[in-house]
């Protein structure tokens, strides 16, 4: 939990940097003053307080949250049960990138291959490590073609229905994720699938609901599909 909580800065750096519209550069500095932000000088700008130390401004999300998703992913890990050091790994690893790729995309609707890229890699490696140190090869086969399946049903979607379907970003997340999934049995990518986009469809029903989005909105679906995924993986453990 502790450690959880020391790498929220690197967290909260990574949605800084990335929370830009497309086709823009990398954020570096704070937006008001242009002091830059950086993890060797995280505070105050990358702690809990999320203000600039130049002039005050907000900067990345709101106070806490970060925090609090990070303390709920520790959570997660830790209660998962049954989990070898090799499958650990590549849970920690995965939810590393995965919480700044729900906070960028809820703030500015972009999944980067900058952090979707490295999380699939580096999952999809840690089981590989997992299969040889124990776990066997067959586990291995079904998180990657769990994995390449997800994320082929996400860009089928986008191939299909264009912007009404899925974003090919979260295809590349849902390589990570499927990959996780699929080392625990076949039908948890399809559980963690389902459970992504009932939570969606009910959170866009309740925004619908309250007037806060119309039919036409566009929402961002990263995070969803990292609350299913986290919540499958419970749910099956
Ligand atoms: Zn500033």
């Amino acid at each position: 939990m502790l450690a959880a909580l020391a790498v929220v800065p690197v967290l909260r750096l990574a949605v800084v940097r990335h929370a830009v519209p497309p086709g823009s550069a990398r954020r570096s500095g704070c937006d008001a003053c242009g002091a830059p932000i950086s993890v060797g000088r995280p505070w105050p700008a990358l702690g809990p307080a999320a203000r600039c130390g130049g002039c005050g401004a907000r900067v990345g999300p709101p106070p806490g949250t970060v925090e609090l998703a990070a303390a709920a992913a520790a959570v997660a890990v830790l209660v998962l049960p049954r989990s070898s050091g090799g499958e650990l790994a590549a849970m920690v690893w995965w939810l590393g990138w995965a919480v700044p790729l729900v906070f960028v995309d809820a703030s500015v609707h972009r999944l980067p291959d900058r952090l979707t890229v490295p999380a699939a890699a580096g999952t999809w490696l840690l089981l590989g490590t997992a299969a040889l140190t124990g776990a066997g090869v067959t586990p291995w086969v079904r998180a990657t073609v769990a994995g390449l399946g997800l994320a082929l049903f996400f860009a089928t979607t986008t191939l299909l229905l264009g912007r009404r379907g899925f974003g090919l970003g979260d295809a590349k997340l849902a390589l990570g994720a499927g990959a996780l999934l699929g080392w625990s049995g076949w039908a948890v990518p399809v559980l963690g699938l389902l459970l992504a986009l009932v939570l969606s469809g009910l959170v866009g029903l309740g925004l619908l609901l309250t007037r806060r989005v119309r039919w036409s909105s566009h929402l961002p679906f990263g995070p969803y599909l990292v609350l299913g995924t986290v919540a499958a993986l419970l749910l099956v453990g």
